[in-house]
């Protein structure tokens, strides 16, 4: 995709601006791609089938391609602005970042985070695949497949974007004010969201699973007991506006 077009695509007014930098990342899901400029990009840029493996070169390719671009237009559209991005890193600010990643790594929230993942992950290593219970939710109507599904989407998202969260708010610092939405507390919501929905679905597999009942209530405890760390840690999460998706409210 030329620069032009790239130009063309971002100054379209149907795109609503930021929508991707909340969301879940799950398009199939997403009832808003025709707002989304990073939908349409990848879109546009993966019409041949080939492109579309993720396995092919092709697709990282085009991917590159369009990072490269956009890079090009930032530092255009700075140099327009009078600012320099080549000197904006002094070796202080680069030791400073070094710091705040540490610190966010080393947060307990995110640590938590990363638990869960993994006690997720043990989960389903321990091939709790429950044949027999999906077969009878199946008969009362529930799909556990789709809990499952739910559970794999958000098991990593949730430390993505906790820490996202937190080393925002390490950034934002003393900076911050009360006057504009924080990103950290954006990337905070849609975290909390993911465990809504996790908790939600783990409440469905504890109903049928019940050789497993304890683990999954484990699971359950130890992920509530991360939502409310997170809720307390950003108290204004819950009521951050998403742009193109509260307006909207397809539950989150
Ligand atoms: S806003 Fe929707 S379409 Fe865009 S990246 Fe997020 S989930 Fe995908």
């Amino acid at each position: 995709m030329n620069r032009d077009r790239l130009k063309k695509l971002a100054g379209d007014k149907r795109f609503i601006p930021g929508i991707y930098n909340y969301c879940d990342r799950w398009c199939e899901r997403c009832p808003q791609t025709s707002h989304c400029l990073n939908f349409s990009l990848l879109e546009e840029e993966s019409s041949d089938p080939e492109t579309r493996d993720i396995q092919n070169e092709a697709f990282w390719k085009k991917l590159s391609g369009i990072f490269g671009e956009t890079l090009e237009l930032l530092k255009e559209t700075a140099k327009e602005w009078g600012v320099d991005l080549e000197t904006l890193d002094s070796t202080d600010d680069i030791e400073k970042i070094k710091a705040q990643d540490e610190a966010a790594e080393n947060h307990l929230l995110c640590r938590a985070a990363k638990r869960y993942a993994e006690m997720a992950g043990d989960w389903f290593d321990e091939g709790e695949t429950l044949f027999f219970e999906t077969a009878v939710a199946a008969r009362e109507g529930v799909d556990l497949d789709e809990a499952f599904e739910v559970i794999r989407w958000y098991q990593y998202f949730i430390a993505a974007k906790i820490m996202r969260a937190v080393r925002g708010k390490i950034d934002e610092g003393e900076e911050r004010g009360d006057e504009f939405p924080s990103d950290s507390d954006g990337s905070a919501k849609i975290a909390l969201i993911a465990m809504d929905r996790s908790i939600a679905a783990w409440a469905l597999i504890r109903h049928y699973d019940t050789h497993g009942f304890e683990k999954v209530v484990d699971l359950i405890a130890f992920l509530d007991g991360l939502r409310q760390a997170a809720e307390k840690a950003f108290p204004s999460a819950r009521s951050f506006v998403r742009p193109g998706f509260e307006s909207f409210d397809r539950n989150g």
